[in-house]
Formats: structure tokens, C-alpha cells, sequence
């Protein structure tokens, strides 16, 4: 990695301003799901742990620039204080600032000893947050000596706290949950084990366009599932039904085909697919082959055969990227293509996966295989952007080793 991690900096007795991504789904004060807290919990220990004063903050749904009681992160120092080692968790070891700027923010920061941290208040109650306003940001860095990054699902966005911070500390470094994932996505980009497999799914052609082009040069074979295919089945002529096609798109779709072929990638669609009159639970259903999709049908996921050609290929694979569901994953009845998906990867010990994309990731989940899998990359939209070859303004905002 070119940029500066956690482990490079002396951070003993040192503040430490730590931007994590603590985005839970909350429910009357509770958290629901505490695993993005999870997995930041190395990064977190190791500073404590080294004798920093750390101070965490996050940003937390979509608050517009206002206090927000229901996206309060309180509930989430307090689901922290339970998931810190308990060494660490003592006392008053994890404190929580009712706002994360200003007076009082200023005072419990100076106030922090050697192996205590604090949680600051929502960043976004703060509209100068997203706006990366310079006075606030100088304010963020205020607080502390050094930044460390591992909100990596925050890196595609240039916020105060992202990005504007950095240009007020010392020095700005990646945190262990973002080394690793720049780690295993520069691997995969640019110097992958072949052959490399890339899986794509999910409902839109325009959202992966980017992803599949920067792929093209990289990659030994495409697959294609979820409603993206209908499009791209329909440029090859064959009847969609009424499943979801993106008309607009069948020309770009008729083009990547091409650039696939230019490119010696093997692009597989799929052969059978899961049709239904309707999108909904306990509708009949019934496999057809390509070519076969009644009119009056849609196909919502697909079909047998073809998660046995798909899992063939993956079984061959030595690095596997997979981004986005085979159908309509929400749907029990359309959930199984992408979960014996999730099991192919999951099958394949030997090759290095990458899972990312809520969907496919509750689908390594669902599977029980997700302990399986190499990497489970934690920002869907950054690492979308990532595979897409842009810059994170996150990312670049860090310093360089050298
Ligand atoms: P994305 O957010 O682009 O990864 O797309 C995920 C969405 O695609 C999910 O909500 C799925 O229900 C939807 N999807 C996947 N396959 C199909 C399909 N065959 N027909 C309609 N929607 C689909």
C-alpha cells in the first residue's frame, strides 16, 4: 500500500482522531445490526491498546445538516463499551460527546488519558460535514494529533471528515479495516492470481457499466445474473418477457458484448432462468431455458443449470470479484440462485474471493459461508468505485509512505 497505516505511526500518548463507519441500522435507540462496529473493533483496540487518546467519529443515516435524536450515535457508544475487550471497555474508558465540535467536544478531548476513547456526536448534524467546510474541518483536526481513516465505506465521499481534516493534522493514515481493503482491491485490480472471474449482478446495467469496462483488461471471464441480464440478453435478440430490461441500454449492453469479445473475455449469461407472472412470494413459478421466456413472464432469478455453468467456472478460478445478485435475492423464492452462488464461491478454498454490495454480502451471510470468503468488503458505493478504477478522495487524502 503507498499510503501510511495505523502500524507506521508512533501513537503513544498521542490523540488520535479515528473516522469509522458506525452507519447501523438503529430502531428505537437500539442497534439492530453492530456489524460494521465489529469490524472496526481491531483498528480500534490496536490504538487503545498502544496508548492512544482516541477520539471516534461517524456520520449515521441522513440527518440533513440537523440534530437528529433518532440518529444519535449514544446507542452505539453504548453497543461499544459491550464489544470492547473488557480490559479496555473499564470504567470510564469509552465516553460519548453530545456533540462533535465545539466547547465541550474540545474539553472531553483534552480531558482523554492514555487508553481511553471517545465518541463524538453525529457528523452530520453538522451541515458543513458534507459540505467539507474548511472551519469545521479545522475543527475536527483540532482535537487531535493525528487522523486515522477506517471508514473505508465513506472514502468515495470528500467530507470534513474524509478528506478536509486531513489538511490539518500531522499526518493522515489508514486505519487496519481500510489497509486491508485497499490491500485485497489493489491486488485484484492490478495484479491479480488468474484466472480472474468477475460476477455481476444486481438490477442495473448503468450502475456497473463503469465496473464491468475497467474490468474488461483484467479479467479471464464475465458473468452476468439479476435483472442486468434481461438486458443483455435482449441485445443478443432473444425474448425477455416482460422482465426488466433497461431499454435504453440494450445498445451499451450490445457494445460490451463486443468489447468482451475484443478483450478475450468469456462472457456467460445465463442458459435457464426462474420466470413468474409476478414479482411476489408463492406465485407458481417454472424453470424455462434462454430463448423460451413466455411473453407474459418475467424471469426473477435464475435457473439450474445455469448455477451449474456458473459454478463450474468459479470452482476454475484463482481471484473472484463479485458484486450484485442473481435475482430477486429479497424473495425466498428467487433467493436461491444467488445463495448457491454464495456457496460456489465459498466452495472454491484456493482462490482468493472478494464480496462486496449489500446484497451479495447478505448473501454470503444467509449462505453461512460468508467465514468462507477471503475478503467481505465493507462500502458497497466505494468499492464500487473502486473497481471502477476512480481515485477515492478518502483514500488519496492519506499520506504517502514515501
Ligand atoms: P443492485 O442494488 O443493483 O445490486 O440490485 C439489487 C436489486 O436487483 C435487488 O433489489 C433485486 O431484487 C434486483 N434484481 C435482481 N435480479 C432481478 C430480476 N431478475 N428482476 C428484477 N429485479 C432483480
Amino acid at each position: 500500500m503507498s499510503k501510511l497505516s495505523i502500524r507506521d505511526l508512533e501513537i503513544n500518548d498521542r490523540r488520535v482522531f479515528m473516522r469509522v463507519d458506525f452507519n447501523v441500522p438503529l430502531e428505537r435507540g437500539r442497534v439492530m445490526d453492530d456489524t460494521r462496529i465489529r469490524e472496526t473493533l481491531p483498528t480500534i483496540e490496536y490504538a487503545l491498546r498502544h496508548g492512544a487518546r482516541l477520539i471516534l467519529a461517524s456520520h449515521l443515516g441522513r440527518p440533513k445538516g440537523k440534530p437528529d435524536p433518532a440518529m444519535s450515535l449514544k446507542p452505539v457508544a453504548e453497543r461499544l463499551r459491550m464489544l470492547l475487550d473488557r480490559e479496555l471497555a473499564r470504567g470510564e474508558n469509552v465516553g460519548f460527546c453530545p456533540d462533535c465540535v465545539g466547547v465541550e467536544a474540545e474539553e472531553m478531548a483534552a480531558k482523554l488519558e492514555k487508553g481511553q476513547s471517545l465518541l463524538l456526536e453525529n457528523l452530520r448534524f453538522h451541515a458543513e460535514e458534507e459540505a467539507n467546510d474548511a472551519t469545521f474541518s479545522k475543527q475536527l483536526a483540532g482535537l487531535a494529533d493525528y487522523y486515522v481513516d477506517d471508514a473505508f465505506g465513506a472514502a468515495h465521499r470528500a467530507h470534513a471528515s474524509t478528506v478536509g481534516i486531513t489538511g490539518f493534522v500531522k499526518k493522515s493514515v489508514a486505519g487496519l479495516l481500510m489497509q486491508r481493503e485497499l490491500e485485497y482491491l489493489t491486488k485484484a485490480l492490478q495484479n491479480p492470481d488468474t484466472p480472474f472471474i468477475a460476477i455481476i449482478g444486481g438490477a442495473k446495467v448503468s450502475d456497473k457499466i463503469g465496473v464491468i469496462r475497467n474490468l474488461l483488461d483484467k479479467i479471464d471471464s464475465l458473468i452476468i445474473g439479476g435483472a442486468m441480464a434481461y438486458t443483455f440478453l435482449k441485445a443478443q435478440g432473444e425474448p425477455v418477457g416482460r422482465s426488466r430490461v433497461e431499454e435504453d441500454k440494450v445498445d451499451l449492453a450490445r457494445k460490451l458484448i463486443a468489447e468482451a469479445a475484443s478483450h478475450q473475455v468469456k462472457l456467460m449469461l445465463p442458459i435457464d432462468h426462474v420466470v413468474a407472472e409476478k414479482m411476489e412470494n408463492n406465485v407458481p413459478t417454472r424453470f424455462v431455458d434462454s430463448g423460451h421466456i413466455p411473453q407474459n413472464m418475467m424471469a426473477l432469478d435464475i435457473g439450474p443449470r445455469t448455477i451449474e455453468l456458473f459454478s463450474e467456472e468459479i470452482s476454475r478460478a484463482a481471484t473472484i470479484v463479485w458484486n450484485g445478485p442473481m435475482g430477486v435475492f429479497e424473495l425466498p423464492a428467487f433467493a436461491k440462485g444467488t445463495v448457491k452462488i454464495a456457496e460456489a464461491v465459498a466452495e472454491n478454498a484456493g482462490a482468493t474471493s472478494i464480496v462486496g454490495g449489500g446484497d451479495s454480502v447478505a448473501a454470503v451471510r444467509a449462505a453461512g459461508v460468508i467465514d468462507k470468503i477471503t475478503h467481505v468488503s465493507t462500502g458497497g458505493g466505494a468499492s464500487l468505485e473502486f473497481l471502477e478504477g476512480k481515485k477515492l478522495p478518502g483514500v488519496e487524502a492519506l499520506t504517502d509512505k514515501r
